[in-house]
């Protein structure tokens, strides 16, 4: 028997009531681990978790992470356990320091128990482009769908019942697609909440800290434990905590929801319009008020644009430190430092990343800066100008993650048009904005789950929770998982 289909909270019952050990769950999550079929480990750190499950005797009461077996995606850097980013770089780096969310997870006694694989440094939304290839979806035996990425091996992990929580990073949607495929909780909160100290950067002023559990209630409590200023993150915000577990509540009377109409239009699936539209019947029984609202369509559609040169951009000027010299494996054989790096960069970024470097390079010459970087960083202001405008008289945005239930590795359509750029591109808004966003279950179609999504106020997690609480218990999507299959 398994407990590990069991959600934080559950788990946390069974410990503090000495049901089972922290070696135990340890043991058990290290098992199935190893049995992954899903490619979702970089590295099992089997020892060193057995060690520190061993030496946790009395369990914690208040402490829900006390002897809780998790995993991160490996680019959280870990004290003496190899991070690689899935890139072939850094095949061989370990880092000597602890990203800030693994220092307080370790203070908390939450059980590391593997790194997990991305899109190579988390630039890609497919599980396609990390260095030990593709990542697949538990649900989907065949391999032929995505989990999605760029957090594949996060997402994968939970939604195989390896373990109840994985750490994340979202930089466009890198956590709340891949949980809209694997039928999780994906939370990113507002930008500044968590420390972003120890993760390998991608584009920062997009960039969170978030997570995967599979429920709301595991979500609360992952964000009590992750938040709070870091002196070690000049980024992070100062803005205090809550208790929102405490105040979690299903009471969503009077609470405004907005639907942009235009990213509803943009969804061609009738099953997910479908179940989104019943969705909203059932805000309306709770109290709340639900109207669709209007955003240019032109400004949604530029989404992407704008998305892909801000974060090539600053993806490029982050990574040059990995030249083979300061951080990266260096091939040999080469006479000249231009050399080293050279070859360094040409053996160890694979040909996606190559890709988005040389946009980045572009966008951000003396000649094109003002053309395609400034005007990105404008437009970014554009939209978040308009979308706070909504959010003035809104508690929160609704939308369904993603225009598919099932996104295929390999498609015969390759549509490519505005609808399609919208459907897949539209949660990058709260990374724009810094606002929290939390995707949730809200179906299941032929054994795929599927997803939709709560963007809330800057700092307003709470609502968010609140909200997505209220529809998770309506629809019983709670818990979800390949052992729990409905
Ligand atoms: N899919 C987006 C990309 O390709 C998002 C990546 C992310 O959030 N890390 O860059």
């Amino acid at each position: 028997m398994s407990y590990m289909d069991k959600t934080i909270l559950e788990l946390h019952e069974l410990l503090v009531n000495k049901k089972v050990t922290p070696y135990e769950l340890t043991k058990d999550a290290i098992e199935k681990a190893k049995k992954d079929d899903t490619n979702a480990f970089e590295t099992i750190c089997e020892e060193e978790a057995l060690e520190f499950a061993k030496s946790l005797s009395e369990p914690e009461k208040d402490n829900p992470f006390w002897g809780i077996p998790y995993v991160a995606k490996d680019n959280f850097s870990t004290k003496g356990i190899l991070t690689t980013g899935s890139s072939d770089i850094l095949k061989d780096y370990v880092p000597v320091f602890d990203a800030t969310v693994i220092k307080k997870l370790k203070e908390k006694k939450a059980i590391l128990i593997g790194k997990t694989t991305l899109d190579e440094l988390a630039m890609g939304g497919s599980g396609v482009s990390g260095h030990k290839g593709i990542t697949y979806n538990p649900y989907d035996p065949s391999h032929t769908y995505m989990v999605g990425g760029s957090s594949c091996g996060s997402a994968s992990s939970v939604a195989s019942a390896i373990v109840p929580f994985a750490l994340g990073s979202d930089t466009g949607d890198s956590i709340r697609k891949p949980a809209s495929y694997a039928g999780l909780v994906g939370m990113k909160p507002s930008w500044g909440r968590i420390s972003r100290y120890g993760l390998f950067p991608f584009a920062p002023s997009m960039d969170h800290v978030g997570y995967f559990t599979r429920s709301v209630e595991d979500a609360c409590v992952a964000l009590e434990l992750l938040e709070g200023h870091d002196e070690l993150d000049m980024t992070s915000s100062r803005k205090e905590g809550k208790k929102y577990l405490e105040s979690l509540s299903q009471d969503i009377k009077g609470k405004k929801i907005a639907i942009i109409q235009e990213i509803f239009d943009a969804i061609h699936d009738e099953t997910i319009k479908s179940t989104f539209l019943k969705t909203l019947e059932i805000f309306k029984e709770g109290g709340a008020i639900v109207d669709y609202v209007s955003l240019d369509k032109e400004l949604l559609s530029a989404i992407y644009g704008t998305y892909f040169v801000l974060s090539c951009a600053e993806a490029t000027s982050n990574n040059a430190n990995l030249d083979g010299i300061k951080f990266g494996s260096r091939v040999g054989g080469e006479k000249t430092y231009q050399e080293v790096m050279m070859k360094a960069r040409t053996q160890g970024f694979g040909e996606f990343i190559k890709r988005r470097f040389v946009i980045g390079s572009y966008s951000l010459f003396k000649e094109n800066q003002e053309e395609l970087f400034l005007m990105a960083q404008k437009a970014r202001r554009i939209i978040v100008n308009k979308v706070n405008e909504i959010l003035s008289e809104y508690d929160v945005l609704y939308a369904p993650c993603s225009g598919k239930i099932r996104n295929p590795f390999v498609s015969e359509d390759n549509r490519k048009d505005e609808d399609y750029l919208i459907a897949e591109n539209h949660l990058a808004i709260a990374n724009f904005g810094g606002l929290p966003s939390l995707s949730l279950p809200i179906g299941l179609d032929k054994g795929f789950p599927y997803g939709a999504n709560v963007t809330g106020k800057a700092f307003d997690e709470q609502t968010v929770f609140n909200i997505a609480y209220y529809l998770e218990a309506k629809l019983g999507l709670k818990n979800l998982s390949i052992e729990r299959r409905k």
